[in-house]
């Protein structure tokens, strides 16, 4: 906690952000820094509320009573010490996370809640700034040789967890960077990737192999590292796009929302693209998806000079407020602003895409609103709303409608694993089907948020060094 009464005393600050005509012009990050004063001021809005429901909420469970306490004591380097004992990387989620620990502040119950996310940021940052985040070699050695398969934020946090236990640890990452979605999905005005690199140089330092280009099961034969390494730990994330079922197959200008923002991550990054380049510049931009990878293709069709951005989403608009039956402290269900959308695009829900029409490359969809429906069970039905059909002119469609589950092919059908019923790779507690072969984050949950992948990929580490060991000191 911060004050007892600093609630009562000070309102929230939220971080300033560039305006959008300026922001728009670059690919950076737009949010302004806070003063140590400031963050005082809001540390101190940590009410003494008995029970942190914060702490809770928040995936990997951050200590944030004890962090507030800490910058309201002005003790920066204690703040940092809690906050890396439970989160490998504060500075990815002090970006990214939509902070679920802010829906669970109590303070929230009846002002505005505390500032975690900004408090968590603003600590990471002043411990790079002054040289408190160091290499760790890590405990005594044990000799184990792991492959970490994948270098997405679940991957990169197993890592440095079995490193801290004392087992040798090599990342194999099939693309040329490192990072996972942090570096080729994330946009960089949500996340610059020096702030990526940062943290890989320090992971090096400590002792970690890093190789790139190796696509385990395709490039790198799957038996080769089962036959070098004791275990192997997957964090290959789900890579699988859904798709929809009415694409006509050759109509060119609809392409899967990762092919379009991996794309500008690497022209930012200034590397090859690679292929056929996908463009929103001058054109009329469709994005189907509401959730944040339809957001980031807002944003980036924004900062590439489209003609116009409409986003479609089949689900009904979320309501303003809470409902009954999503009270506090659950994640509020409620209609979410990104930045992207203050930037400039129209937002349509309750509708579908009928028809793609064009020659041969897309020029316009046409689209039908639809009702939700409860059925006699209680099951929601979706049904076209007669006579609502419209025409937007596009001629670019991006799809964003989410992920069907990790890729099968190669590495996980050499290895014979199983999967649950959502086509994700089936484990318990992160061991799968194959003795020696673990997996975590989005590979084992499906689709989710970097911060819980950071929370799978440390619970991984530690039932393998369990399964080592016979028991782990890692949290
Ligand atoms: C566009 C987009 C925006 C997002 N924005 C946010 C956000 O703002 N906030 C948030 O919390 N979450 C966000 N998410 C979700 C979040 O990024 C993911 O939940 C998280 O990155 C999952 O981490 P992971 O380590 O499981 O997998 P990934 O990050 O997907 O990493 C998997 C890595 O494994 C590699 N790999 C796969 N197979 C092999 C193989 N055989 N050999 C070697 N390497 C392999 C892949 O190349 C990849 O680098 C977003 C997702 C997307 C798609
Ligand atoms: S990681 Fe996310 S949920 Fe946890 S304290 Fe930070 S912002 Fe909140």
């Amino acid at each position: 906690m911060g004050k007892p009464t600093g609630f009562l005393e000070y309102g929230r600050e939220n971080l300033k952000k560039q305006a959008v005509e300026d922001r728009t012009q670059h690919w950076g990050e737009f949010e302004e820094g806070i003063t140590p004063r400031r963050l005082h001021t809001q540390a101190a809005r940590c009410m003494d509320c008995g029970v942190p429901f914060c702490n809770f909420g928040c995936p990997v469970q951050n200590l944030i009573p004890e962090f507030n306490e800490y910058i309201y004591a002005d003790q920066w380097r204690a703040a940092y010490g809690t906050l890396q004992s439970t989160n490998n990387f504060p500075e990815f989620t002090g970006r990214v996370c939509p902070a679920p620990c802010e829906s669970a502040c109590c303070a929230g119950l009846v002002v505005d809640p505390v500032a975690i996310k900004l408090v968590e940021k603003t600590i990471i940052e002043r411990a790079f700034e002054e040289g408190w985040v160091k290499s760790n070699l890590g405990g005594q050695k044990s000799g184990v040789k792991i492959a970490v398969i994948g270098s997405g934020p679940s991957g990169l946090a197993a890592a440095v967890q079995l490193n801290l236990a004392g087992h040798e640890v090599t990342v194999f990452e099939k693309n040329e960077v490192l990072g996972g979605l942090l570096a080729l999905g994330i946009p960089d005005f949500k996340l610059e990737k020096h702030i990526i690199e940062r943290r890989i140089e320090i992971m090096r330092q400590s002792g970690i192999e890093f190789k790139t280009q190796a696509q385990v099961g395709r490039n790198l034969p799957t038996q080769e590292v089962l036959d070098s390494f004791a275990y192997l730990c997957l964090c290959g994330g789900a890579e699988r796009p859904n798709d929809l079922p009415n694409r006509p197959p050759n109509l060119a200008g609809i392409h899967q929302a990762m092919d379009f923002l991996s794309q500008q991550n690497r022209r930012v990054g200034g590397r090859a693209v690679g292929e056929a380049e996908i463009l929103a510049k001058g054109k009329h931009v469709i994005v189907l998806g509401g959730g944040d990878t339809g957001a980031d293709c807002v944003g980036t069709s924004i900062r590439q000079g489209a003609k116009s951005v409409t986003q479609i989403e089949i689900l009904p608009k979320p309501p303003l407020n809470r409902t009954e039956d999503n009270p506090w402290p659950e994640y509020p269900r409620t209609f979410k602003v990104a930045s992207s959308h203050e930037e400039g695009c129209s937002r349509l829900f309750s509708t579908k895409t009928a028809e793609f029409i064009g020659l041969e490359k897309v020029e316009k969809v046409s689209c039908i609103e639809v009702n939700w429906e409860k059925d006699s069970e209680g099951k929601w039905q979706v049904s076209d709303k007669p006579g609502t059909e419209f025409e937007l002119q596009a001629d670019l469609v991006l799809l964003a409608i989410g992920f069907a589950g990790p890729i099968q092919e190669g590495l996980i059908a050499d290895l014979g694993l199983e999967f649950d019923s959502r086509g994700n790779v089936q484990t318990h507690n992160h061991q799968t089907s194959h003795e020696r072969v673990f997996a975590a984050g989005d590979m084992a949950t499906g689709q989710s948020l970097v911060v819980r992948a950071i929370y799978s990929g440390r619970s991984m580490a530690k039932a393998v060094d369990t399964a080592i060991k016979g028991h782990s000191h890692l949290s």
